[in-house]
């Protein structure tokens, strides 16, 4: 069996653990489609976030607690950093991480596309998955303020990590998204899989930056292949992070059910066939989609492991 998994970082890393496992039982192929709407230049380094927690987390690399960086993880260059009063001093740059950004941003310098250096950087840490960033331009979520400064767009990762999303909010924009393409790879993945599994990932700034690629959403929309989405919410609240907030932002109620009407039922035009929502929410109803409950909660490889069978099951 050939799996597309389109996914963001933290949240979808995990969710990839447990379709790792799943592949490793039963001999599928798993190709991961990566956000990269979270991706920035910061002192003339590439930082790509979600494909840094996706190749972290599958290659035993990952910090467990805080769920992004690398395990073990010192932060000398910061601080060097912030005795110069170099800006931005709001991202937590660690002295491990930075390597990861030397190397991609000399490849990228050379000349190399983004999908050949993410393969590049996974000989290092084999992800037992291919990944794939969902283009190889520049595509970057930024979101559109409008507070006592006025209307601006700030970069997603500004608006995350130094305002904590908590600041008044129009609208998300894909900065660039109109003139990228599918990355090598991404759209014959998908062409030729047997089921495409959107992760329980952030629908508003990881999983939609994704779909904004274009031609990416009609491939997977008009593809042979079972669309089935995994709730990222629980019982009305995103487990950890801050989907709330960025729901908020499109209007779109915190729940399963939100969630899934925002993708929409792929025969109204939307993108799922299938939904796999929590216990707690299994009375969601998605017009158009087939609804079903699992445990979501993805605590370690092997109850991850359960809910990527349960979506399977859907197909
Ligand atoms: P990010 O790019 O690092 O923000 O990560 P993702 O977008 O891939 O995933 C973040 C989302 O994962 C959060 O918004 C949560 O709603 C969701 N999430 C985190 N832990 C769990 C869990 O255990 N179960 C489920 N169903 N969703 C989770
Ligand atoms: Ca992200």
């Amino acid at each position: 069996m050939r799996i597309v998994v389109l996914t963001g970082g933290i949240g979808g890393a995990r969710f990839l653990l447990g379709v790792r496992a799943y592949a490793r039982e039963t001999g599928a192929d798993v190709t991961a489609v990566v956000n990269v709407g979270d991706d920035l230049l910061l002192h003339g380094l590439k930082v790509c976030p979600d494909l840094d927690s996706v190749l972290y987390t599958l290659g035993g690399g990952a910090d467990p607690e805080r769920g992004w960086g690398r395990v073990g993880e010192t932060w000398t260059v910061k601080t060097e950093l912030a005795a110069y009063g170099a800006e931005p001093s709001w991202f937590g740059l660690g002295d491990k991480d930075l390597a990861t950004h030397l190397v991609r941003t000399s490849m990228l310098n050379a000349g190399y596309p983004l999908s050949q250096v993410t393969e590049a950087l996974a000989t290092r840490w084999q992800p037992g998955v291919r990944l794939l960033p969902a283009t190889d331009e520049r595509l970057e979520t930024h979101a559109v303020l409008s507070d006592e400064q006025g209307r601006r767009a700030v970069h997603f990762q500004e608006w995350w990590v130094r305002y904590r999303a908590e600041v008044p909010t129009e609208q998300f924009v894909f900065v660039g998204a109109e003139a990228a393409k599918p990355a090598p790879g991404v759209v014959e993945a998908i062409a030729a899989a047997d089921v495409v599994l959107i992760a329980p990932s952030n629908p508003v700034v990881s999983v939609a930056p994704v779909l904004a690629v274009p031609g990416l959403r009609d491939a997977v929309v008009g593809g042979p292949a079972p669309v089935i989405g995994v709730s990222p919410i629980i019982g009305g609240a995103p487990v950890r992070g801050m989907a709330d907030r960025c729901l908020a932002v499109l209007g779109v109620e915190c729940s399963a059910a939100g969630v899934g009407t925002l993708y929409g039922s792929r025969s109204g035009g939307g993108l799922l066939d299938g939904w796999l929502v929590a216990p707690e929410d299994e009375d969601a109803v998605v017009p158009g989609v087939t609804v079903r409950a699992a445990p979501l909660r993805m605590t370690d490889e092997a109850a991850t492991a359960a809910m990527v069978r349960a979506a399977l099951e859907l197909m």
